[in-house]
């Protein structure tokens, strides 16, 4: 039996899964995100009849609004060239859409449209006033000089400026999106419209914007809450062998907090390889390589003794406590996910949005690992964003030691939830099922309240 069989959910939801799938052909990457949070809300349907009345399981995965349009640039030698770019509106029943752009060669409609419908119930959980969107371009960032982004990205906001606003639409960065890219975007926005909106995006940069943290908010909200899981089962960080996937914006920060609570993080990646470093991988050596120089983990190995660049397998095969899949969708299959089972994995919370694939997370659970999905466990970087755009309404700053404890207590906050949700819903420990119900409850409440929209 596939694990996205519509049997497996509670037949009022089957009839919407199928409305999702003949609506919107060939959208894997869009299907797996409405199967898993179908399957965990059923419980939902028959104490609260009157979503069902309202069609609010149709409504819910039908996004408000899907943009698409042509981005063309031009390169350095002058050659012509057209991306194309998304800019998915999904749900703004809690407050105005929020959610990153990714700039990655594969991005279509079903990524924009996964990430866009997760998005609406992270945001929820973090229980600050966004809804959920998301957006980007199947462009390639990787080779292409600083002119070159900048041009995509004026070419990009050009367009995608008429779309969004500071009450309506605050994109934010995601993977091949940085700092250097939000400032891009935002000079062109300011440009077009002449206003200085700093709430418009967030991920600015300190002097014109920017919160404090939000570069590191993703990573460390993610070890925040990987901790209260340990706290659960009465353990810490403290002498954990840990590894982590990617070595992007998530990951780098995932790692640096690792080691600040007791860790050792043995292995990081990218999409060439993995680097092994047993003695724990050097935090200010993969900055510099990663964010200043802008090269690869191999060129880490090279210049870190001890460590080794490995290109065959997994970074999966490596025996380790805590696992934390902070690249991209889809990382950790089931094989993976058996191989570390087998080596001893204590937790696995993702850093990533949907890294672990449906029939990895039941390997898993069924083993006994704690298991933390994405839209609770990464939730700090789109928390870390709204106190961007709280700042930005007050025209202040915080520190970073205020930023960082506001984004502490919010992760503290989620799993409280999580935990909670998954108890009173009879599934206890089951932190996917306990995000989906808490996230969802909420939004669910608000559009009932809003009316028929
Ligand atoms: P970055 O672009 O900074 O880094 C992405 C990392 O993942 C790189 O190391 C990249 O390697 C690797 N990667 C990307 N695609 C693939 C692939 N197809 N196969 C193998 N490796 C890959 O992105 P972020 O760190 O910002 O994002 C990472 C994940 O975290 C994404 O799933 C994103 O949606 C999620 N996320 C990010 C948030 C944020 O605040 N930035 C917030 C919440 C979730 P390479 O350089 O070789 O491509």
């Amino acid at each position: 039996m596939s694990n996205l069989d519509s049997s497996r959910l509670s037949p009022r939801l089957q009839s919407v899964y199928q409305s999702v799938l003949d609506a919107n052909p060939g959208q894997a990457e869009f299907h797996q995100a409405v199967f898993e949070v179908l399957l965990t809300i059923g419980p939902i349907v028959d104490r609260r009849p009157e979503y069902s009345d309202l069609a609010l399981y149709e409504r819910i995965v039908e996004p408000e609004r899907q943009i698409m349009f042509r981005v063309p640039w031009t390169d350095d030698s002058g050659k012509i060239h057209v991306n194309r770019g998304f800019r998915v509106e999904f749900n703004s029943a809690l407050g105005p859409y929020k959610g990153g752009l990714r700039f990655h060669p594969t991005v279509n409609l079903s990524i924009i449209k996964f990430l866009g419908f997760e998005q609406i119930f992270k945001n929820s959980l973090t229980g600050l006033p966004i809804g959920g969107g998301k957006g980007g371009a199947n462009f390639d960032p990787k080779g292409k000089s600083d002119a070159e982004i900048m041009r995509f990205c004026q070419s990009f906001m050009t367009e995608l400026q008429r779309h969004i606003g500071p009450d309506t639409d605050v994109p934010a960065g995601d993977i091949g999106v940085g700092g250097r890219e939000i400032g891009y975007l935002f000079g062109q926005y300011k440009r077009i419209r002449n206003r200085f909106d700093a709430g418009v995006l967030t991920g600015k940069g300190l002097t014109w914007g920017g919160s404090y943290a939000r570069t590191e908010a993703t990573g460390y909200g993610l070890v925040y809450y990987a901790d209260e899981m340990l706290k659960a089962r009465g353990t810490s960080f403290d002498g954990k062998k840990v590894v982590v996937s990617g070595s992007g914006n998530v990951a780098i920060y995932a790692a640096q907090k690792v080691q600040q609570l007791g860790g050792t993080v043995i292995a990081v990646s990218d999409s060439s390889g993995y680097v092994v470093d047993q003695n724990g991988i050097d935090i200010e050596l993969l900055k510099d390589v990663k964010e200043v120089r802008r090269l690869r983990v191999s060129d880490y190995a090279s210049e870190r003794e001890g460590a080794e660049f490995v290109t065959k397998g997994s970074i999966w095969d490596l025996p380790c406590d805590v696992a934390l899949p902070c690249a991209t969708q889809n990382e950790l299959p089931v094989e993976a996910a058996e191989t570390l089972i087998r080596n001893g994995v204590q937790l696995v919370a993702e850093g990533a949005n949907m890294p672990t694939t449906p029939e990895a997370i039941e390997a898993l659970q069924s083993a006994g690992v704690a298991y933390a999905p994405g839209k609770a466990s990464n939730a700090g970087g789109v928390a870390t964003s709204a106190l961007e755009m709280q700042q930005n309404s007050g025209r202040t700053q915080w520190s970073f030691e205020e930023t960082d404890q506001k984004l502490h207590q919010i992760m503290v906050d989620i799993h409280t939830q999580t935990v909670a949700a998954a108890d009173e819903y009879g599934v206890p420990g089951d932190y996917v099922a306990g995000a989906n119900l808490a996230g969802f409850l909420k939004v669910a409440d608000a559009m009932v309240a809003q009316g028929l929209i």
